[in-house]
């Protein structure tokens, strides 16, 4: 197949742009010249003057749980706790007797009058249905008292925090360890509704130029997820999936090595947590507050023993005493996983001191940022992390420090998109505000590497994948015109056309007009 008429842009810096692009079979063919047309027969595409781009990686997104909230009350954007209560009302009428009403983004430092959520306030409009509203970071959750029943008072749970009243009565609000304790133990969806939302997930994602994810909900089953999509040939994109360090004997107790699996799904790496989030002001800071899930001697412990059998970790860390730990971490093991030429990640490193910033380039621990956090959460980090903002959401300091920062979304608390991941990291502003802390702003080509080529490169797949040059998998995005020939604040107005993952389109095919 030939695709002519266009501009591709490789993402190769010896040969940034071709007229034309070749594939054979599952990968790009080569030369792009005049002399393919002696092929057999090739089938030729027009792009009429489209831009075609190496395809799209989201590197950090909750797949099967994003796909699931496609189907849930979304309370993103309210203003108001009534607001968000209003659209609770509305969705409760619809719950069949004896089911969840499940919903998620809430996010109470939105709202005006400032006001954290209640159970007696859910309780009006929800009834006996019980009730789980997740915040918007997935690190808080919202429960009514038909909800909190199904506990019976056992709500503790280490690193995790259960808010009460002042006579010691739960709010019905629960953090961390507790919240996601009482999701896994009564709000958890079936297999089969992970599978079937997760299906029209995948196609979702295609339609927005996605060819490959790094999924982190392997905590809950979703590498049996993707094998049965894949089982199916639903699984139109590819997986790196992670495994929870909670459940790391297992894993090990298992007779493989990592990464393990086949050309569209593997089982990568170990993920695990250290601290919490902004938003629900749970992030582990230098002066001290905040909750710690994972310490730094535990990271070490698991750090070795993943190494051990392959398998890099990936690690959240938010707050600046969490990203040092995390870091003091991997230098204190850096032997062990460099010896097995692993690829360790930060997730998220949002607020990192001045002197831990050049750390990841010294000790090459890769940073796997999400440029759409920095407009999305700049009013959260002005009002929390004031004196901080200096190594807030800073990914162009990271990137002139020589350190590796891949691009994710973390959806769903920001949507699947990479495109607007890309703009937000060109833009720094996803509004009509001048851009938050411009001097964070990163250049279309700084974001098309953290997109397109970055995440090929944690899953050591860089001689494979990640750049439209001889050899490498037909992984490509179609985009209607060419960024490159645009002005920033023209970059949201660009489309995704097609998408092809190994050589077949898996989202439009052409022709186009
Ligand atoms: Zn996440």
């Amino acid at each position: 197949m030939i695709l002519e008429n266009g501009v591709i842009r490789t993402l190769e810096p010896t040969m940034p742009v071709a007229r034309a692009l070749a594939i054979a079979d599952a990968r790009i063919a080569g030369g792009v010249g005049v002399h393919e047309r002696a092929l057999a027969s090739p089938e030729v595409v027009d792009l009429g003057g489209r831009c075609v781009l190496p395809g799209l990686n989201d590197a950090h997104v909750h797949f099967p749980t994003w796909s699931l909230a496609q189907r849930q009350v979304r309370l993103d954007a309210a203003r108001t706790l009534d607001e968000a209560l209003e659209r609770v009302a509305t969705a409760a009428r619809d719950v069949p007797a004896g089911e969840w009403l499940r919903g998620h983004g809430w996010r109470s430092g939105d709202w005006a009058p400032a006001t954290e959520p209640t159970k007696e306030a859910l309780d009006r409009v929800t009834g006996g249905t019980p009730t789980a509203l997740m915040a918007r970071d997935y690190h808080s959750l919202w429960l009514n008292s038909a909800a909190l029943a199904r506990a019976d008072g056992a709500l503790e749970k280490r690193g995790g925090v259960v808010v009460r009243d002042e006579h010691g009565e739960p709010t019905g609000v629960l953090r961390e360890e507790c919240a996601w304790h009482f999701r896994d133990m009564y709000v958890r969806p079936t297999d089969d509704e992970m599978v079937d939302a997760s299906r029209e997930g995948v196609k979702l994602a295609n339609s927005r130029g996605v060819t490959a994810v790094h999924d982190k909900d392997g905590w809950l089953g979703a590498l049996a997820v993707f094998q049965r999509l894949q089982a199916e040939g639903a699984l139109t994109l590819r997986v790196w999936e992670s495994h929870p360090k909670d459940e790391l004997d297992p894993l090990l107790a298992l007779p493989l090595a990592g990464p393990f699996g086949n050309d569209l799904l593997r089982l990568g790496y170990v993920k695990a947590f250290m601290d919490g989030t902004l938003g629900s002001q749970t992030a582990r800071m230098l002066g001290g507050s905040g909750v710690e899930i994972t310490s730094r001697e535990e990271l070490e412990d698991v750090i070795i023993r993943a190494a051990s059998r392959g398998f890099s970790v990936a690690v959240h860390a938010i707050g600046d005493r969490a990203n040092r730990d995390a870091l003091d971490a991997f230098e204190a093991t850096r032997k062990t996983w460099t010896a097995r030429r692993l690829r360790p990640r930060i997730e998220h490193a949002q607020l990192l001191a001045a002197e831990d910033l050049p750390r990841f380039e010294r000790l090459g621990v890769a940073a796997s940022v999400q440029f759409s956090h920095a407009p999305s959460d700049r009013d959260l980090a002005d009002r929390f992390w004031t004196a901080k903002n200096y190594g807030a959401y800073a990914y162009r300091s990271l990137l002139d420090s020589g350190a590796v920062v891949a691009n994710g979304s973390d959806a769903p608390i920001e949507e699947l998109d990479p495109w607007a991941g890309v703009c937000a990291g060109v833009l720094r502003t996803n509004d009509d505000r001048p851009p938050w802390h411009p001097e964070q702003r990163v250049t279309l080509e700084q974001a098309l590497q953290a997109t397109c080529v970055t995440p090929v490169w944690l899953t050591g797949d860089e001689r494979r994948r990640g750049k439209l040059i001889p050899g490498h998998d037909a992984d490509l995005v179609v985009l209607d015109r060419d960024p490159f020939e645009l002005e920033p604040d023209e970059l949201p107005a660009v489309e995704v056309v097609a998408t092809m993952v190994a050589g077949r389109w898996v989202h439009n095919p052409p022709p186009w007009d």
